[in-house]
């Protein structure tokens, strides 16, 4: 016996916890929706074709960045190229966007890290953001590889990490649970030796404690997931508003249904009214 389910709003980011599993909270305007309880039940999803802007509210034909308006995507740093490509950061040469913002986002503490989420691969993040973004990128297992002291250097190290390892998830794989068992320690200690000219060097540049190595442990993580999907299929809301499907499992910033998976992260900003009737 489960309660009915009826919001309307913008959809957020979902909250995660870690955890085993992992626990999601569906944020749709103010209101939010555990997701592990409706495991198992019929979700309905109806966009109604407006999208407001994440930061200032502004209604949007198209979403840019996952929930930003244009003129935002233009405007905020979080918007800006070198989020995606850190090691094209231009904080030192004073054209940052938002130089306030980039003190707190940027000019701060950043881990490289090694994680498990299709397979091997390296990402970066800020200090704080460990363990949300591995949750995000749906990764089973991740370990910090190195501290750095800004999130330009943590994008250097990624570049030189780069050749020798994967840098993206391969997220049908991650959806259907096809992921190989790794042990990250001895990955950790096996790229940290294929990097290491790399590092020395930019040690040289940046001064020797802007880069240290850690030996902190990993951390596993499993997803609130009945059913994994055979064949991925998604649901587009530009496409087709309606969405409705048995959850079946939750997993990254994906929902499982049986009539496909929808990537709430990517609609961002759309406002919408999320159903579950009560059983
Ligand atoms: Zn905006």
């Amino acid at each position: 016996m489960s309660n009915a389910v009826d919001v309307t709003g913008r959809f957020r980011k979902m909250p995660a916890e870690a955890g085993n599993p992992v626990t999601y909270t569906l944020a749709v305007g103010d209101d939010r929706v555990d997701l592990n309880d409706l495991l198992g039940q019929l979700v309905q999803i109806d966009f109604d074709g407006v999208i407001r802007c994440i930061h200032c509210d502004r209604v949007t034909k198209k979403s840019f960045n996952q929930g930003f308006c244009y003129p935002c995507f233009r405007k905020l740093a979080a918007c800006d190229s070198c989020i995606m490509s850190p090691e094209k950061c231009h904080f030192h040469l004073g054209t940052c966007r938002e130089p306030e913002w980039g003190e707190t986002h940027c000019m701060v503490e950043h881990v490289v890290y090694l994680a498990n989420s299709s397979g091997l691969k390296v990402g970066i993040t800020r200090a704080t953001q460990v363990p949300t973004r591995w949750i995000d990128q749906g990764a089973v297992a991740a370990i910090p590889m190195l501290r750095v002291a800004s999130r330009y250097l943590a994008g250097l190290v990624e570049v030189a990490c780069k050749s020798h390892v994967a840098d993206r998830t391969n997220w049908r794989a991650m959806l259907k649970g096809d992921v190989p068992e790794l042990d990250l320690a001895q990955e950790r200690q096996r790229m940290l030796g294929l990097i290491e000219d790399d590092l020395a060097a930019l040690r040289e540049v940046h001064g020797e404690d802007s880069i240290r190595a850690v030996d902190e442990s990993g951390l596993d993580l499993s997803y609130p997931v009945e059913v994994w999907p055979e064949k991925v299929k998604t649901h587009n809301l530009d496409k087709t508003s309606h969405v409705e499907g048995v959850l079946e499992g939750i997993k990254g910033q994906y929902l499982i249904l049986d009539t496909g998976v929808i990537n709430i992260r990517k609609f961002t900003g759309y406002e919408v009214r999320f159903r579950v009737q009560a059983e």
